[in-house]
């Protein structure tokens, strides 16, 4: 039988995971459509659940693990008059609850992975989708807000713009077993995420019109506070505007959407790639059922049975970030009563699991 052919635009994460995790698949032939002239190095890290850490490893032969830092601890702080109260803990004596791992050095991990597995890839810029004639399913991977996609699906999508922005960066430090831990501050949430011995990297999300001379020195005198420490060393520090964006139309005859132009969500909660490998996982499972009963995606429904597969849990996952990112806004009001609620939530073990399960496995809807 010939082989139905795929072609994946984008390499991001999500570009790359998707092609490499699409060829396994008996049947299909994969390439990898990516951007002629790269602009912006990716200098973030990404911490991945256990159960999307393994299957990274089932797709990637031979993952280097020295690329992925575990994390069995994270800690959980919100700032009060007077301190930053740890509200809850998340402790794994014997498995890990994440991996943390430097975008950039795991995008070359993948690209070469491509290149082992012999997936043909192409330089070009994709500006019309005529120019993807020719193959049987098209799956658009061009992060969060490519115009392209105003052509394929409606306009009816979740949209709102937080106003805010990421500030991301690396810091060598020399605090000794650093735990990941998220910092709910009066100024916005701060993600610290271990990813050596001496390194972690920070998330910390704040107002856009948060200040813009001295950024670098606010942010190195924060970090310092609430580490207590003095120690420390920034450098690639960038900045990301936020925005959350649920699409409710993933497909449009052979052309599918994946990726942050799926669903691009506040990174509170670290949950935006974690969304995007579940997606993959589902719909390599959905395209070799099909392959497998013998029937070419043109009259099989496998876009239809992915977005009804993940449509759900990817919307409920970004307004449950949306409720917990307005939960911890600042609110003079509600701040007296939160610390009330925080400390209650501290000594709810069934909360705790719950918790623990929806981050690392989603909603299982
Ligand atoms: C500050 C921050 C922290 C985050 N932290 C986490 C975390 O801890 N855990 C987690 O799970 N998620 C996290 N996320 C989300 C995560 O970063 C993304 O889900 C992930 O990077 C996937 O992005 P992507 O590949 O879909 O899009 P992108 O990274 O935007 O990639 C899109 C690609 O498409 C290419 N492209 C665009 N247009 C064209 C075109 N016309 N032709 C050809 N190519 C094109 C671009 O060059 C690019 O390579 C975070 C996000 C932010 C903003």
């Amino acid at each position: 039988m010939k082989k139905q052919r795929i072609c994946i635009v984008g390499d991001g994460l999500s570009g790359l995971m998707t092609a490499l995790a699409l060829n396994k698949l008996e049947g299909w032939e994969v390439h990898l459509i990516s951007k002629k002239n790269k602009l912006l190095k990716d200098k973030r890290t990404t911490a991945v659940s256990a159960s999307n850490f393994d299957f990274l490893n089932s797709v990637v032969r031979k993952l280097d693990k020295k690329l992925f830092w575990a994390s069995n601890k994270i800690n959980l702080f919100y700032e009060t008059k007077d301190q930053n109260m740890n509200f809850l803990n998340f402790n794994e004596d014997k498995k890990n609850l994440m991996y943390i791992f430097e975008n950039d050095k795991v995008k070359v991990k993948l690209l070469k992975e491509i290149k082992k597995q012999k997936i043909k890839t192409l330089k070009k810029n994709i500006n019309n989708l005529k120019d993807l004639s020719g193959y049987d399913l098209k799956i658009l991977c061009l992060g969060r807000s490519s115009k392209i996609y105003q052509n394929i699906i409606d306009k009816r999508s979740l949209d709102k713009d937080y106003k805010e922005i990421a500030i991301t960066g690396y810091v060598k430090h020399s605090i000794k077993n650093l735990n990941t831990a998220q910092y709910f501050l009066k100024d916005g949430p701060l993600a610290i995420l271990p990813f050596s011995k001496n390194s972690f990297s920070f998330v910390w999300s704040v107002n856009k019109n948060f200040p813009k001379k001295g950024i670098s020195a606010v942010v190195k005198s924060k970090i310092c506070e609430v580490l207590k420490t003095k120690n420390i060393k920034i450098s690639n520090q960038q900045s990301y505007p936020l925005t959350l964006n649920l699409k409710r139309t993933y497909y449009k005859k052979d052309i599918l959407i994946l990726g942050e132009g799926l669903h691009t969500v506040h990174p509170v909660a670290g949950q935006g790639f974690n969304l995007v490998l579940r997606d993959i996982n589902k719909l390599q499972e959905i395209l070799k059922y099909y392959t497998g009963l013998g029937m070419s995606l043109k009259s099989c429904p496998a876009l239809e049975d992915f977005t009804t597969n993940r449509k759900a849990e990817n919307i409920i996952t970004g307004i449950g970030i949306d409720l917990t990112h307005n939960f911890f806004k600042q609110n003079k009001l509600l701040d007296p009563l939160k610390e009330t609620i925080l400390k209650n939530v501290s000594k709810n073990n069934t909360l705790k699991k719950i918790s623990k399960f929806i981050s690392n496995q989603g909603l299982s809807i």
